[in-house]
C-alpha cells in the first residue's frame, strides 16, 4: 500500500472510540485493517475489515462499506491486508515442564523468547497449564500479568494421582500427590484452590508400562470434584483406559484431557454418559506420534483418536483443542489442524479454539472478534477455509490489543 492510499484508508474508517480512548489513550490504540475477518466459527466473512482495539478491549469491528468516522493519528496500525483476522486461540492442554525451570528468576527476555517458540507463535492467548510444579507456573503467570513478559493469559489445575500410580513416564524421584481416600483427595483440592489454582486434574488412570494401569476409585474421584465444583472450578481427567474414563465420568468430572486411542473406541454407553454430562473432550492426537517409536502403531492410536472425536461430534459433543505441549515437545499445530481436520470441519476446528472454550470455561469476553469483547486476535497468513492447516500460519498473535508476536 503506498502512503496515500493508507491516508484514505484512515480518513475512510468507520469506527467509533469512546472519548476517553481517542484522547489520552491515543498511543494504546491498536488497529488492524484491511484483512478477511471471521468474527465467530459460524460467521460469514468480512472482507476488508477493521478493527480497533483500546484498553485491552475490541473498540470497534467494520469494514469498508460502513466507513464514516477517523480513526486517532496515533493509532498503531497493524497492515492485515492479505490476512485472515479470527479470535485468539486456546490451547486447553498444555505444561510448563522442561525447560521452565526457575521461571521466577529467569531473564525476561529468555522467558520471552520460550513463550513464543512453544505458545504464542501459534496464536495461543489463552493456555491451560495441567500440572506441573505450581510454583513455577503461577511465577510466569505473574511476570506476565504484570506485564513485564508478553505472553498468554495462565489458567492452571492442580494434579492429584492415584495411590500407588506414579506414572512411569514421570521422573521417579519427582514428588508426586497421591491419594489414598476421598478425605485426601478433598484436602489436596482445597489446598490447589488455596494456592489460587483454576481448576483440577485427576489422573484416573495412570501408565505403569508394563504393569496394569493404576485406576482412581469412583469415590476419591468425587470428593475431589465435589470440592472443585463448590468453588466453581473445572475437573479434567488423564483417563488413560476404559476404567479411567468410566471412573471420571461416574465421579462427575468435566473434561476429558485426551482420547483413550489404545482402547479402540469409546461405548455406545461412555458417549451418552458424556453427553448427558456435557462432558468435553480434548483429543490430543499429535501425541500419539510421540509416546511410541513405532510408525505402525503411531498411525493405528492417531486413527483411533481421530474416530473417537468423530464419535462424540456425531453425539453433539464438546471438542477443546489441546496438544499436551511442554510434555510433548511438537510446538507446531500444524499436524493436529491436519488430524483433527480428519474428523471436523474447518469451523469445528476453529470453534475447539475459540468458542468452545469460551462458552465452557465461561469467558463469555472471549472466543468472538466483536466490540465490547476482549482484545485477543490472531492474525493468519492464510485462510482456514481453504486448508485447516493455514490456522497454524500465525502472523500476529494479539492479546489484550497487545501484540505478543509478530512473525519476522
Ligand atoms: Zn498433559
Amino acid at each position: 500500500m503506498n502512503v496515500s492510499h493508507k491516508l484514505l484508508l484512515l480518513l475512510a474508517v468507520s469506527l467509533v472510540l469512546a472519548p476517553a480512548a481517542a484522547s489520552a489513550a491515543d498511543d494504546k490504540v491498536l488497529v488492524c485493517a484491511g484483512g478477511k475477518m471471521y468474527q465467530s466459527p459460524t460467521a460469514k466473512p468480512i472482507e476488508n475489515a477493521i478493527v480497533v482495539m483500546s484498553d485491552g478491549k475490541i473498540s470497534g469491528v467494520a469494514n469498508q462499506a460502513e466507513i464514516k468516522y477517523k480513526l486517532p493519528a496515533l493509532a498503531l496500525q497493524l497492515d492485515c491486508r492479505g490476512k485472515v483476522i479470527v479470535a485468539g486461540f486456546w490451547n486447553s492442554h498444555i505444561h510448563f515442564e522442561t525447560g521452565w525451570q526457575n521461571a521466577a528468576e529467569a531473564p525476561a527476555a529468555q522467558l520471552e523468547a520460550l513463550l513464543q517458540e512453544m505458545l504464542t507463535r501459534w496464536g495461543f492467548t489463552t493456555v491451560w497449564d495441567l500440572g506441573s510444579m505450581p510454583s513455577n507456573t503461577l511465577a510466569i503467570r505473574r511476570r506476565v500479568e504484570s506485564g513485564e513478559v508478553p505472553g498468554p493469559k495462565i489458567l492452571m489445575a492442580g494434579d492429584i494421582f492415584p495411590k500407588a500410580g506414579h506414572p512411569v513416564y514421570l521422573p521417579a524421584e519427582m514428588q508426586l500427590p497421591e491419594a489414598a481416600t476421598p478425605q485426601e483427595a478433598a484436602q489436596m483440592t482445597q489446598g490447589y484452590i488455596k494456592m489460587g489454582l483454576d481448576g483440577l486434574k485427576l489422573f484416573t488412570g495412570a501408565y505403569m508400562g508394563a504393569k496394569p494401569v493404576v485406576n482412581m476409585d469412583t469415590a476419591i474421584v468425587k470428593a475431589a470434584v465435589d470440592v472443585a465444583h463448590a468453588q466453581g472450578q473445572p475437573v479434567f481427567t488423564h483417563p488413560q483406559n476404559r476404567a479411567g474414563v468410566d471412573n471420571a465420568l461416574n465421579g462427575g468430572v468435566d473434561i476429558l484431557a485426551h482420547t483413550i486411542p489404545t482402547e479402540g473406541s469409546f461405548s455406545a454407553e461412555e458417549l451418552a454418559q458424556m453427553k448427558r454430562q456435557q462432558t468435553a473432550m480434548i483429543p490430543t492426537l499429535t501425541l500419539w506420534t510421540t509416546v511410541v517409536s513405532d510408525p505402525a502403531v503411531q498411525d493405528r492410536l492417531v486413527r483411533a483418536g481421530v474416530d473417537e472425536v468423530k464419535s462424540y461430534l456425531a453425539e453433539g459433543g464438546t471438542i477443546l483443542f489441546g496438544t499436551d505441549v511442554g510434555f510433548q515437545s511438537k510446538y507446531d499445530t500444524t499436524q493436529e489442524f491436519e488430524f483433527m481436520g480428519r474428523a471436523m470441519t474447518w469451523r469445528e476446528i476453529l470453534a475447539s479454539l475459540t468458542t468452545n472454550p469460551a462458552a465452557f470455561f465461561k469467558a463469555p469476553m472471549k472466543g468472538r472478534v466483536e466490540k465490547g469483547m476482549d482484545a485477543d486476535l490472531v492474525v493468519l497468513d492464510a485462510d482456514p477455509a481453504v486448508d485447516v492447516r493455514n490456522l497454524a500460519k500465525v502472523k500476529y498473535t494479539i492479546r489484550a490489543g497487545k501484540i505478543i508476536y509478530s512473525k519476522k
